[in-house]
C-alpha cells in the first residue's frame, strides 16, 4: 500500500453510519475508547484500490457540533482539533434522505469549518418508497460538495462512494454562517494566534473552549481573556446560529426536493406509534415483550450452558489425569480453569439477552419504549434512556453500565449507573437456583405456576424495586433540579438487519469477557490462593487428621479426599477470615462456612455455589450426589436441626439480591465515573442494605 487516508463517518444518530461502516470495513474493525473518556471508538480498514487504504472512523451520532452528551462532545472535539490524531483527511456525512433537515445542520457546520466532506444520502430505498424525489446535482452545486446516493443496508452505492474517496477532494466554497461583526476581531486574533484554517474554527473555540481538551492551559486562558474583553459567554450566539442555518437549509431543500413524500406512506408508522406509546396498550405490550424475553433466555441458554459446564469439567478431569500434580497444577485446575469457566458459562445468557435488545432497537421499537417509559422513569431520577441499560443489567452489569454513555444528563447517568447492580444479573441465577431449590417447596400454585419459579421472579422484581427506590432516594439526595428533556427522533420501523444484530452481540459479549473476565480471573486466583494456603502445620497435617478421625469407618478415597479438601479450606487463610467475620454475620444466621463463601464469591457471585459445595463435603459420610442433597442433610450442631433452615435460606437469598458482591462492577464504575468515590459508596450502600434486610428476614423467620 502506498497511500493511507483517514476517513470519518459522521451524521445524526440512526442515519446509517454504523451500517455504512460495516459495509466498508467488513470484519476488519476494532472497538476501543477515545483516550481519557469512555466513548466507544470504532475504527476499521477499507481497501479503496490496490494502492490506497482508508482508515475509517465511525463517530458517535450527533446533530450538530454543539454537544449535549459525552458522545457528541467527542465529535465536536475531533473536528475542531486539526492537529489531533483523529482529524480526518475526508469526512463522509451520512444523511437520512427521508429527514434531510435534521441531517444538514452538521453539514453546514462542516462546510464552514472548511473540512473536505462528501454527502452520502442514505436510505434511498425508504425515500423511494415514500414517493420522494431529489435533485442531487443541484444539491451538490448548492452546497458545493460531492453527493452520492447509497443504501447502507443493502450495500448499494458503496463502490461509487469508494471511488469518490479516491479522488482529490476540495473544500466547499460556501460560507453558510456569517459571524457577528462585533466579535470578528476576537475571532481573528484567535485564528492568528493558533494558526487556524477558518473563521468558524476560531469561532468554535471561542464559543466552546470549555469542551475542548486539546487546548493548552495557555491557549484556554488566551481565549477566556478575549471572551471577557468581547463579552462572549459560551453558547451566546448558538441560538441565532442555529436559526440561520435552518433558514439556509430550508431554502436548499425547497430547491432540491422535486417531489416530497406522499403523506399517506407512513400512515402505518403513525398507527403503530399510537399503539406502542398508548397509556394502556403501550405498557401491556412492553411487559409482555419483557416476559417473553425472560422465558426465552432461560430456555434457550440452558443447552449451551450445560455444554460449557460439561466441557470445563472434562477439561479439569483431563488435565488431572495428564499433568503432574503439584501447586502449579492445583492453581490451574482449581483456580484458573474454574475461573475461566465461570466467565464463559454466562456467555449464552448475555449473548441472547443482547440479541433481543439489539433486535428491539433495530426494529425501531425500543425508541418507542424509551419515549413511553420516560415519564415514569423521571419520577425516579432516571430517564427513558435508562431503560436499555437497566434491561442489560439482567445480563451483566458491566456492558449495562457502559450502555449508559448515551444518557446526556450526567446526574441521570450517575443514578442509572448506581442502581444497575440491583438488576439481577446472570451470575446471581445459579446462587438463587440452589437456594430457592433448598427452601421453596417444588409445588404448583393456582394449578399452573411453579412456586419455585414464582419465588425466582419475585427476587428479580425485588432487585428492580430496589433499583427504583434507590434511584428515587438519590434524586432527592443529589437534589436534582436540572430539567433535562428527552430529545429524540423516532426511527421508522424496519426489519432488523441481522448483521447489525450480530455485531452488537459480539461487541457486548466481548465487553463482558474482557472487562468482567480480567477482574474475575485475577480475583479468582487471589481467592484460590487464600483458600488453598494457610498456616503450614494445619494444612500439611490435613490428611492425617482426617484419616485418624475416620479410623474404622471404611470410607472410599473420594470421601476421604472431600473431607481433606474441606478440612484444608477450614484452615486456609480464607477459612481464617471466614471465622473472623463469623460474629458479624451470625445475626444473619450464617456460620463461618457461609462466611467463607461470602468472601470467595466476591470475585463473582456464582462462586458461592462451588465454595459451599466444597466446604459442606465435610461430614457428609453418606453418599450425597447433588449439592442440594448435601446441603439439605447438613446439620446445625447448635440446634441439631438442619443447617439450611428456611430462615437461613431466605436470609441468603435477600443478601445476594441486594449485595454488591462483584469486583468487576466496582472496577467499571470506577472507570466510568473516574473516581473511587462512587464505587465505594455503592459498595457500602448495597452491602449495608443487604445486611440490614437479611438480618430482618432472618430474625422474623427464625
Ligand atoms: P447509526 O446510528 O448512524 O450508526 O445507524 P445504523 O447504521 O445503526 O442504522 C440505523 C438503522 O437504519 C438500522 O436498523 C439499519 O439497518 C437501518 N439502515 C441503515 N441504512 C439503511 C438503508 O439504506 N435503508 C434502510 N431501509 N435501512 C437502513
Ligand atoms: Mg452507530
Amino acid at each position: 500500500m502506498e497511500r493511507k487516508i483517514k476517513v470519518a463517518l459522521t451524521g445524526k444518530p440512526n442515519s446509517g453510519k454504523s451500517s455504512l461502516f460495516n459495509q466498508l470495513t467488513g470484519l476488519n474493525q476494532k472497538v476501543g475508547n477515545f483516550p481519557g473518556v469512555t466513548v466507544d471508538k470504532r475504527t476499521g480498514m477499507c481497501e479503496l484500490d490496490e494502492n490506497t487504504l482508508a482508515q475509517i472512523l465511525d463517530l458517535p451520532g450527533t446533530y450538530s457540533l454543539y454537544p449535549r452528551s459525552l458522545d457528541e462532545k467527542i465529535v465536536a472535539e475531533v473536528f475542531a482539533d486539526r492537529k489531533g490524531i483523529y482529524f480526518p483527511d475526508k469526512v463522509v456525512l451520512v444523511a437520512d434522505t427521508t429527514n434531510l433537515k435534521n441531517c444538514f445542520l452538521l453539514l453546514t457546520q462542516l462546510i464552514d469549518l472548511k473540512i473536505p466532506t462528501i454527502v452520502a444520502l442514505n436510505m434511498v430505498d425508504v425515500a423511494a418508497k415514500s414517493g420522494m424525489s431529489i435533485d442531487i446535482k443541484l444539491l451538490s452545486s448548492l452546497m458545493d460538495v460531492p453527493v452520492v446516493f447509497i443504501n447502507a443496508r443493502k450495500g448499494q452505492g458503496i463502490e461509487k462512494l469508494k471511488k469518490l474517496l479516491l479522488l482529490p477532494l476540495k473544500v466547499s466554497e460556501r460560507k453558510v454562517f456569517a459571524i457577528d461583526s462585533e466579535i470578528m476581531p476576537a475571532v481573528n486574533e484567535i485564528k492568528d494566534k493558533l494558526q487556524l484554517s477558518s473563521d468558524y474554527e476560531s469561532y468554535q473555540l471561542l464559543q466552546q473552549r470549555d469542551h475542548f481538551n486539546f487546548l493548552t492551559a495557555e491557549q484556554k486562558k488566551f481565549i477566556v481573556d478575549l471572551s471577557k474583553e468581547y463579552k462572549v459567554f459560551p453558547g451566546k450566539y448558538q441560538g441565532a446560529e442555529t436559526i440561520l442555518r435552518y433558514g439556509f437549509i430550508q431554502e436548499v431543500l425547497n430547491k432540491i426536493i422535486i417531489r416530497s413524500a406522499n403523506p399517506e406512506w407512513n400512515k402505518m408508522t403513525h398507527q403503530l406509534d399510537r399503539l406502542f406509546t398508548h397509556k394502556i396498550w403501550g405498557y401491556t405490550i412492553f411487559f409482555t415483550v419483557l416476559f417473553l424475553i425472560f422465558q426465552s433466555i432461560f430456555t434457550l441458554a440452558q443447552i449451551p450452558m450445560d455444554f460449557i459446564d460439561g466441557s470445563f469439567a472434562s477439561l479439569s478431569n483431563y488435565l488431572s489425569n495428564h499433568l503432574p500434580h503439584g501447586p502449579l497444577f492445583e492453581m490451574l485446575a482449581s483456580g484458573i480453569i474454574p475461573g475461566i469457566g465461570g466467565i464463559v458459562i454466562f456467555i449464552p445468557q448475555i449473548a441472547i439477552l443482547f440479541a433481543f435488545i439489539a433486535i428491539l432497537e433495530e426494529t425501531g421499537y425500543m425508541a418507542r419504549v424509551v419515549f413511553l417509559m420516560d415519564k415514569i422513569m423521571r419520577q425516579f431520577g432516571l430517564n427513558g434512556k435508562s431503560v436499555v441499560p437497566l434491561m442489560s443489567g439482567w445480563a451483566c452489569a458491566i456492558p449495562a453500565i457502559m450502555a449508559t454513555r448515551t444518557i446526556e444528563s450526567w446526574k441521570d447517568r450517575l443514578i442509572t449507573i448506581f442502581v444497575i447492580p440491583f438488576m439481577s444479573c446472570s451470575a446471581r441465577l445459579p446462587v438463587f437456583a440452589i437456594l430457592v431449590a433448598l427452601v421453596v417447596p417444588d409445588v404448583k400454585v393456582i394449578g399452573i405456576f411453579n412456586l419455585q419459579g414464582v419465588a425466582l421472579m419475585g427476587l428479580y422484581l425485588l432487585g428492580f424495586v430496589a433499583a427504583l427506590v434507590t434511584a428515587w432516594a438519590m434524586k432527592i439526595i443529589l437534589n436534582v433540579k436540572e430539567r433535562s428533556f428527552l430529545i429524540m427522533e423516532m426511527p421508522t420501523y424496519r426489519m432488523p438487519k441481522w448483521s447489525n444484530v450480530g455485531y452488537t452481540i459480539i461487541e457486548k459479549t466481548k465487553t463482558f469477557v474482557y472487562e468482567a473476565g480480567k477482574v474475575i480471573l485475577a480475583v479468582s486466583i487471589i481467592l484460590w490462593v487464600l483458600a488453598s494456603y494457610g498456616p503450614k502445620d494445619e494444612m500439611n497435617g490435613a490428611k492425617e487428621v482426617i484419616q485418624t478421625r475416620n479410623i474404622g469407618m471404611n470410607l472410599s478415597t473420594d470421601e476421604i479426599n472431600n473431607q481433606v479438601a474441606a478440612y484444608k479450606l477450614e484452615h486456609s487463610y480464607a477459612g481464617i477470615i471466614g471465622k473472623g467475620i463469623e460474629p458479624i454475620i451470625k445475626p444473619l444466621g450464617y456460620d463461618w462456612k457461609i462466611g467463607i463463601a461470602l468472601i470467595t464469591s466476591f470475585a463473582a457471585r456464582e462462586v458461592f455455589v462451588g465454595t459451599i459445595a466444597t466446604i459442606y463435603s465435610l461430614g457428609s459420610t453418606n453418599e450425597q450426589p447433588t449439592i442440594k442433597a448435601r446441603l439439605q442433610s447438613e446439620i446445625n450442631p447448635l440446634t441439631g436441626g438442619p443447617r439450611f433452615t428456611p430462615a437461613v435460606g431466605f436470609s441468603l437469598l435477600i443478601f445476594y439480591t441486594f449485595a454488591m458482591q462483584c469486583a468487576s462492577t466496582l472496577a467499571v464504575v470506577k472507570r466510568e465515573t473516574k473516581s473511587w468515590k462512587w464505587p465505594l459508596i455503592q459498595l457500602a450502600y448495597m452491602t449495608g442494605l443487604a445486611y440490614g434486610l437479611a438480618f430482618i428476614i432472618f430474625q422474623i423467620l427464625s
